[in-house]
């Protein structure tokens, strides 16, 4: 039998007055997330300042046998971070900048100093942490690792398994892990900072990351192009990485739906006067100064000479640019209201969206006729949220009630053109019994292997992954 009355105290006594809680004021908000979809408890809120105080509050719970939970920023989408009974252990106190080193190109930060900190420490030296995404003010380092975020500039730079180059962690037997390498190569076999990214705290607590930094970039061009087809915009894309090669910054797909939705809620104009069937907004940046906008026009005159683009603006200054992107990151927030959304965040090869996109509208409308089809992403990484909202004036139960069996329909598709069920967010509680369905067993076995070997008594977050 566990005491947990002295378990308490032994924590308490590690972390000090300030890094715990069990007042229901300050724990609350860490037990559901923006949307309300996910809601758990905790008997024990831990809240270590260093990296020390975190690895003792792992081994006191691996002593008693307590699985733990941890916790960024709390903006994750699938129910990881919230704990359902598991002591919560938060990084909220470890946010600091450890190191910025230019020779390196590297920042070194704790794991939970939000994005936002990071970009703007990288800023303040003139340099970029390219990762960016909506979340960017709450989001945490350890939190982005852990779920390998990745954002509107993948296609440049990559996800976080790209642009981390060294990890520190407490591993799951309460071990520290010094690993905060910032090397570019390091060629000495299994890489176990990777294993860690994406891992959704079940292989240990990140506790540091040293980041890869990028050049900032002297001039940037914004346009927002209507196109015929998901098909055309795979097509564009060809077109604009042979005219803008490396430059290409974001290339964004938004259907006609996204579009009429983000404009009624933000009481924006219509960015394109010919409302096409397809948008797609396209970011060139380059450390060229000036450069970019010509790009962007050159672009732009080819696509319209070879009749890939119906129609087309160009962001004539920075709150315009601000507004056409407004209109993709405000694709979450538009379908508020609209009822319960079936929301689907896939990947599919890049050569095979416009056969996804196609056949999944097609199979779901066949079998639930009038539902609305919201699909959008990021073109150039295969990234597409397939949402789908109810028929106007439908029956929302009813639709919330076919959700699961909607989403497996889906999902078989996207298996079967050599997809992901899941490109960003990880896996959670949402996605990990299906993911665990589609992946090849003999991959499954070997991952639980590894689980098993780092925590064998399955404390770590012991709900999500296999
Ligand atoms: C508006 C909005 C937009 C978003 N856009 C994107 C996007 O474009 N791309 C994308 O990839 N994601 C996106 N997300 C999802 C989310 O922001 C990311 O998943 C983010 O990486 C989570 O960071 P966090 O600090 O909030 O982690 P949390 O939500 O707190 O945790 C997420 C997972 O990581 C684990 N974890 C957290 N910290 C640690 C740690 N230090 N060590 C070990 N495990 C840890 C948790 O246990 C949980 O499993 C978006 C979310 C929102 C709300």
């Amino acid at each position: 039998m566990v005491d947990h009355g002295a378990v308490w105290r032994r924590l308490e006594s590690v972390l000090g007055p300030k890094g715990f809680s069990r007042d229901p004021d300050r724990v609350s908000p860490k037990l559901s997330e923006w949307r309300d979809r996910w809601r758990g408890q905790t008997p024990f809120l831990a809240l270590p300042s260093t990296t020390e105080e975190a690895a003792r509050t792992v081994q006191i719970c691996v002593e008693a046998g307590l699985p733990m939970t941890p916790q960024g920023g709390n903006t994750g989408l699938v129910g990881g971070q919230i704990p359902q009974g598991e002591v919560l252990i938060s990084t909220e106190r470890l946010s600091a900048i450890r190191e910025v080193n230019l020779a390196d190109d590297v920042l070194v930060a704790e794991a939970g100093a939000t994005l936002a900190a990071v970009q703007d420490a990288s800023a303040a030296v003139g340099r970029r942490f390219p990762l960016d995404l909506a979340s960017a003010g709450s989001a945490t380092i350890g939190g982005l690792v852990s779920t390998n975020a990745g954002g509107t500039a993948v296609l440049r730079y990559g996800t976080m398994r790209h642009l981390v180059l060294g990890l520190e962690a407490v591993l799951p037997n309460g071990e520290i892990w010094r690993g905060l390498r910032r090397l570019r190569k390091d060629n000495t076999g299994y890489d176990l900072k990777q294993l860690l990214i994406g891992a959704e705290g079940t292989l240990g607590l990140v506790t540091a990351a040293s980041l890869k930094l990028t050049p900032s970039l002297a001039s940037r061009a914004v346009a927002m192009v209507g196109v015929a087809s998901p098909q055309a915009a795979v097509n564009l894309l060809t077109l604009t990485r042979d005219i803008v090669g490396e430059d290409l910054e974001a290339f964004e797909l938004i259907g006609r739906l996204g579009i009429a939705l983000a404009v009624r809620r933000r009481g924006a104009p219509e960015p394109l006067r010919d409302c096409p069937p397809w948008y797609v907004l396209i970011e060139v940046a380059t450390a060229r100064t000036a450069a970019a906008p010509l790009m962007i026009e050159t672009l732009l005159t080819e696509a319209f000479d070879r009749g890939l683009v119906s129609d087309a603006v160009i962001a004539a200054s920075e709150s315009q640019a601000k507004a056409l992107w407004a209109l993709r990151e405000g694709q979450s927030e538009a379908q508020k209201g609209e009822g319960p959304v079936w929301k689907h965040d896939v990947a599919t090869p890049v050569s095979r969206i416009a056969e996804f996109v196609e056949t999944a509208s097609e199979a779901l409308q066949a079998r639930y006729p009038g539902v609305q089809i919201d699909a959008f992403g990021h073109v150039g990484d295969g990234n597409i949220h397939f949402d789908v909202l109810p028929p106007i004036g439908g029956d929302w139960n009813a639709h919330l009630a076919a959700r699961e069996e909607a989403s497996r329909i889906v999902y078989d598709l996207v298996v079967a053109i050599e997809g992901s069920i899941s490109a960003e967010h990880g896996l959670g509680v949402l996605k990990s019994d299906a993911a665990r369905a589609y992946k090849d067993p003999s991959e499954v076995h070997a991952l639980e292997a590894v689980r098993r070997a780092l925590d064998p008594r399955r404390l770590m977050n012991p709900r999500v992954l296999f």
